[in-house]
């Protein structure tokens, strides 16, 4: 069975990213918080690194490096922010 915890992701308003629901305090957790501090910056909750937030602490980098292999196939677009 596998019992790593399940946590809740939700999309943000207005932007392709996402934020952690902690499970505990139900405290919207930025990618950054997990990062660095491992737990919940509200209740401390310990957050499991489990494959799904992993993906999740990844993303920027992987989204980042999907641009940079495309950056010689592609025109620079102009930030939409
Ligand atoms: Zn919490």
């Amino acid at each position: 069975m596998n019992s790593a915890k399940k946590y809740e992701f939700r999309n943000l308003r207005n932007s392709p990213d996402k934020i952690m629901i902690c499970p505990k305090c139900l405290e919207m957790l930025f990618r950054d918080d997990i990062e660095h501090f491992s737990s919940c910056p509200y209740c401390n909750a310990h957050i499991e690194i489990s494959q799904e937030v992993e993906d999740f602490l990844l993303k920027p980098f992987i989204d980042n490096w999907v641009a940079n292999q495309s950056r010689s196939n592609f025109d620079i677009m102009p930030p939409e922010n």
